[in-house]
Order: structure tokens, then C-alpha cells, then sequence
């Protein structure tokens, strides 16, 4: 199935369209403190006006749990969209209000209320996507962020509506072109790089990677868990004692696939975390029982750039090291500047992976980065996201 984009959506001028956005930015005393979200958002707003529809946007925000939190109200971000889209944008204090198509018969666009104060939103609930479907024509939804939670403003609304009336937005689309080119066929030599705190947040993709790459590298916190498996003493670093079969059936099915598995072979290690005292550069077989690993050593940076300076492709999920901490950051640089000089077509993916390459300043030098974590490493499994499959049947 291919994905509708906003080109197949008739009947646009005039219509009421529900358009669920991703406006989960960070708010501070109800100031929006970084405006990523709102900007990525605007061109699916844009083309939207421009073929004359009237939109009621929505998301979620924050930790809201299924009652009103007014620490995750959208309220601020209404005055923020107004400001940068030049109109006035009425706000709906509950997504399900009843007067939000006369509301809309008078304006181009409004922002309704958090859809998780609401419990019938995570719940997937029918009622409650009834509900927030009732009175709109069309529904579009550019929130790749939540495009894997089964939640009923991107599954069960969008089910309501009728092929040529549903679509993905412009952001969503970018985001499958660029990772379905990774999954599917990729150039080769395909180099992925997994890093990041623990491989049991990422085992599926781990494993789906491993049938598509030619070379893995692996970094970060769960690195150690491998160190450990190979019998290697670790000190006091972070691992995942229940996932050693996890490791070594990584590196077993690694071999029998022919992947050039990677790990580092020199480390930097430290008294703490925080960066605080000690720091050294150790071979990975010789880790000092009272320290903890925090980033990949030179020798190692200096590998793993080798093994990306020919990429084709390049998926890269996890820092390396502790990279927020100055001092172990240079392991996550070191990979995101190889990736950004490389041939090949550049993916990242990952909360943390997103600030390691702003913090590199590669960000305009990779082909593209995604806008979801999670929704990414599920979509690198091969596993069905639930907004997709709304939206395509
Ligand atoms: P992403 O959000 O990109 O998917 P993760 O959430 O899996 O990445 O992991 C990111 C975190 O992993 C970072 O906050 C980083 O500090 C931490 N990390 C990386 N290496 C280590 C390590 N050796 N020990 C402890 N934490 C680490
Ligand atoms: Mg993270």
C-alpha cells in the first residue's frame, strides 16, 4: 500500500479538516522553549490554507494522563501559531467541544485543547474518536512521532474517513521516503550504528538491521552489555545483566550473516557519569573494576569513521558515550562528523541522536532526521504503524 499525501485529498475548499499535528514542544511557566515541532508543522498548515481548507489542529502535549493538567495546556502554542502564521487562531478548551465547527465557519484555522485530557485518546477508544471525527470532512495527520502508538486520534479517527478524504501530511511523508529507503533496498555498503543507553529498548531493530547492513557498530551503554557477554570485565558501567543472551545472539547471527560487527576496542572511562573526576583511556579488555565507561576511545573514533567514510547508506540511533557531558562527547562527534562527510544517504534517529548532531552541528550536513524516535526504530522493524495503516486502508 502506498501512503496518501496531501495530493490525493479532494474537496478541500471550504471543508473542515481535522489535522493532527505533533505540537508536544517543552513549555516553561507556559513559554514554548523550542519551536522545532511548531516549524516542522507549518508547511501541512500552509498547503492546507492554500487550497482554501479550514483546519481545527490538534495533538497532545506532555504527561497528560486522561484529566485536564493545565501544565500541558496548548494554550501557549495558539499564541505562538497565531504569531508566526499571521492569523488569528482561536483556542478550544476541549478538543471535543461542541461549537467547533461554528467556530470554524468563522475562521481558518483553531487549536483544540490537549486530546490526552481526555482517557479515550490513549485507550484507542471509538467513542471518543466518534467524537473527535464528528462534523469534519477530512482528516490529515502529520505526527510521525506517534505514527506507532495505537492512539485514537491517529488509529480510530482516522479509520472514519473515507480514501480521498484521509492523508498523510508533508512532514509524515518526508520522514517514510527517507526511512523507507533505508529498509528498502538500500544502497550498500549500508552502515548502521547503534548506540545509546540499553540494547532493550532496541533489540527489533537491532535484529532487523543486522538483514540489511553490511557493517554495525555499536557504542554507547550497550556496548558494555556486549563487553560482558565476550567475558569482558566492565567495572561499574552501566549494563543489562538479563540481556547477555540478547548480545551474543547479536554477534552469533552477525557471523552467520556475514555483518562486520564493531565494537570499540579502547574506551574512556570515569569515576562518574557527571564527569567529575577521574577520566582515562583504556583498552575495552582492561576496564578498572571502579570505573564506568562513558565513550568510545580514539582508536576506536578513529574505526569507526573508517567504517562510515565509504557508506552508501548510514542509520545511525544512540550517542556513543554520555555526549551531554563535554568531556564524553567526543566518540558521538567523531561518528556524527564521518556520517555527515560520507557518500551516501544519511539517516538519524533518536531524541538524543537529534541533540548529538545539533551538538556536532552536523544537522544540515545529513540527508535527514527524524522527527520520531520510536515511531523510526518501529518502522525499521518492518512492524506495522498503526497511524500508517489508518490512513492507507
Ligand atoms: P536515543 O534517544 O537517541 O534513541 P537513547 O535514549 O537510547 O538514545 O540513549 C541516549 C542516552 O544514552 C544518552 O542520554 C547518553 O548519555 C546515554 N549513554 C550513552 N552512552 C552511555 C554510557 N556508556 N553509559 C551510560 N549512559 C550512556
Ligand atoms: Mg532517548
Amino acid at each position: 500500500m502506498t501512503l496518501p499525501g496531501l495530493s490525493n485529498l479532494t474537496g478541500l475548499e471550504n471543508a473542515q479538516v481535522l489535522v493532527r499535528l505533533d505540537l508536544n514542544v517543552p513549555l516553561a511557566d507556559g513559554v514554548v522553549q523550542d519551536d522545532t515541532r511548531i516549524e516542522a508543522a507549518l508547511p501541512t498548515i500552509k498547503a492546507l490554507l492554500d487550497r482554501g481548507a479550514r483546519l481545527a489542529l490538534c495533538s497532545h502535549l506532555g504527561k497528560a494522563d486522561g484529566s485536564p493538567d493545565s501544565n500541558c495546556s496548548l494554550w501557549p502554542v495558539a499564541g505562538f501559531l497565531a504569531e508566526v502564521l499571521g492569523m488569528e487562531i482561536p483556542f478550544v478548551e476541549d478538543c471535543l467541544a461542541p461549537d467547533r465547527s461554528a467556530i470554524l465557519a468563522e475562521h481558518q484555522v483553531l487549536l483544540l485543547e490537549n486530546l490526552r485530557f481526555h482517557p479515550g485518546e490513549k485507550a484507542n477508544d471509538p467513542a471518543f474518536a466518534q467524537a473527535l471525527a464528528e462534523g469534519f470532512s477530512h482528516f490529515v495527520n502529520d505526527a510521525f512521532g506517534t505514527a506507532h502508538r495505537a492512539h485514537a486520534s491517529v488509529s480510530a479517527a482516522p479509520s472514519l474517513f473515507e480514501k480521498g478524504y484521509k492523508a498523510a501530511g508533508e512532514l509524515m511523508e518526508r520522514e517514510i521516503q527517507a526511512l523507507s529507503r533505508v529498509v528498502n533496498d538500500p544502497a550498500q555498503p549500508f552502515v548502521a550504528v547503534v548506540g545509546g543507553a540499553k540494547i532493550s529498548t532496541k533489540t527489533a531493530p537491532l535484529e532487523a538491521l543486522l538483514g540489511k547492513a553490511e557493517r554495525l557498530l555499536i557504542g554507547g551503554g550497550m556496548a558494555n552489555t556486549f563487553f560482558l557477554a565476550k567475558g569482558l570485565e566492565v567495572g561499574r558501567s552501566l549494563v543489562e545483566q538479563d540481556m547477555l543472551d540478547t548480545a551474543r545472539a547479536v554477534m552469533d547471527r552477525a557471523e552467520a550473516l556475514g555483518v562486520e560487527l564493531l565494537l570499540p576496542t579502547d574506551v574512556v572511562v570515569a569515576d562518574a557519569v557527571s564527569g567529575t573526576g577521574r577520566i582515562e583511556v583504556v583498552a575495552a579488555e582492561a576496564v578498572p573494576s571502579h570505573l564506568l565507561i562513558v565513550d568510545l576511545g580514539p582508536d576506536s573514533q578513529k574505526r569507526y569513521s573508517q567504517a562510515l567514510a565509504d557508506a552508501q547508506t548510514v542509520f545511525w540511533n544512540g550517542p556513543m558515550g554520555v555526549f551531554e557531558v563535554d568531556d564524553f562527547a567526543a566518540g558521538t562527534l567523531a561518528v556524527a562528523h564521518a556520517m555527515a562527510s560520507c557518500p551516501g544517504f544519511t539517516v538519524v534517529g533518536g531524541g538524543e541522536s537529534v541533540m548529538a548532531a545539533n551538538k556536532a552541528g552536523v544537522e544540515d550536513r545529513v540527508s535527514h532526521i527524524s522527527t520520531g524516535g520510536g515511531a523510526s526504530l518501529q518502522y525499521i522493524t518492518g512492524e506495522p504503524l498503526p497511524a500508517l495503516t489508518a490512513l492507507e486502508e
